[in-house]
């Protein structure tokens, strides 16, 4: 997925914010202009020195740092990382076609034993781990194929975010020097994610598991060693066994909206009561388990009430477009019916309709984040207060009936 904008969801999570937040087109403003000071053959020698320093054997740092150049192009692929603007259903069968989905089908039935296995000893269901798998790598046809060394180093020594890279340059080193992975195979993304679900170096070495028990922890060959690993930092993040994350919801005309946030949470019952019922048209089973309503086209468009275990997912990603594709692409896989366009159309704003939206709002004093043209939170929780103030429907999504009330 290297290409794609869904990239890295395990590893980016761990670090919060390093590349969805820091590359994703919102870096640090002090990092946008920076310049480096010294040559990157003189940095590289300070960093051998320290990894010396740090422990690692003289033959891995000529090994695997011996040659090492700067790569021009991982900088233009970090600088130049687009902004994300498809809607839930356009990104949605975008990321989860019809190949991917029978992709995904067909690898749980041929692995079911060794999905079974990690569910029993991580909680964590086949269809949420394959979900990520499918979207990272296409299930490890596409691993990317870059230098992973190549590109920590050029990113650890590049001045916008060393501090997020040297580490992981020295966790690279670590892989080596351990020997879960030999240098022939320290190739991965341009951003230095390795294997079939893409951890960066660190959480390589703070999650991977040697499953299928060979002595290392291998995540671009040994299955087991994948999935038992993506299992354990999924259920590092939280994850409840045997609960639901996602489920598909139907949801009547005149529901209180601006209780549908992510942000809120009432027990199924309640939602019950304010009329929402499951995706077939039956009753909630109507208990005190907590969930948000998540509108990610508004209400006119699909809904769904997220679990406890959905915090999983934002801890990948805070795009509330992002995140629902890849929790409802797991439900898919695990047998859910492909889900419906909600009670309306539900017609999102093009690019420049919702810069000028978000202009509007940014003068009457509204905080929308950066005016890109993209629904983030900001702009999402600036729509929703500006649909209070003027009585309408609070569900927080943008619509030209909005846009033209403001104009
Ligand atoms: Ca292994």
């Amino acid at each position: 997925m290297r290409n794609g904008p869904v990239r890295s969801l395990l590893v980016k999570s761990a670090l919060a914010t390093l590349i969805i937040a820091g590359v994703a087109g919102a870096g640090p403003a002090q990092a946008a202009g920076c310049r480096n000071s010294g040559s990157f053959e003189g940095w590289l020698d300070g960093f051998r020195k320290e990894a010396r320093a740090d422990g690692i054997s003289r033959s891995t740092i000529r090994s695997a740092l011996g040659n090492v150049t700067f790569d021009p192009r991982v900088v233009k692929r970090d600088r130049s990382q687009g902004v994300f603007s498809q809607s839930f259903l356009k990104f949605a069968s975008r990321m989860i076609n019809k190949n991917r989905l029978g992709n995904g089908r067909a690898r749980l039935k041929k692995h079911r034993a060794l999905f079974k296995k990690v569910e029993q000893r991580y909680g964590v269901p086949g269809a949420v781990i394959a979900a990520f798998w499918g979207l990272e790598t296409d299930f490890g046809g596409n691993m990317g194929d870059f230098s992973v060394l190549r590109s920590l180093a050029t990113l650890a020594y590049d001045c916008r975010r060393p501090d997020k890279f040297r580490p992981q340059l020295m966790d690279a080193l670590r892989l080596l020097e351990n020997g879960d992975l030999r240098l022939s195979e320290m190739v991965g993304a341009w951003a230095g994610e390795i294997g079939q679900t893409q951890f960066l170096p660190t959480e390589y070495n703070k999650f991977a598991i040697d499953f299928d028990g060979d002595g290392k922890r291998n995540l671009r060959r040994s299955l087991p060693d994948v999935l038992a690993s993506t299992a354990n930092v999924i259920r590092h993040f939280g994850w409840q066994a045997g609960q639901p994350w996602l489920r598909e919801v139907r949801v009547p005309r005149d529901l209180p909206w601006q209780e549908a946030d992510i942000a809120i949470k009432h027990p199924v019952s309640q939602w019950a009561k304010w009329g929402v019922k499951r995706a077939n048209g039956k009753a909630l089973r109507a208990d005190n388990t907590p969930a948000s309503l998540v509108l990610p086209m508004g209400r006119n468009g699909p809904a769904f009430l997220a679990y406890p275990n959905f915090g999983i997912y934002l801890e990948w990603n805070h795009s509330l477009v992002y995140t629902t594709t890849a929790a409802y692409f797991a439900t898919r896989l695990a047998g859910a019916r492909p889900v419906s366009q909600g009670n309306g159309k539900a017609s999102p704003l093009t690019g420049g309709q919702m810069k000028q939206l978000q202009s509007i709002l940014h003068r009457r004093g509204y905080d929308v984040g950066k005016i890109d043209g993209v629904l983030g939170a900001g702009t999402r929780a600036a729509v929703k207060a500006m649909q209070l103030k003027l009585g309408m429907p609070a569900d927080s999504y943008p619509t030209v009936a909005l846009l033209n009330r403001l104009r």
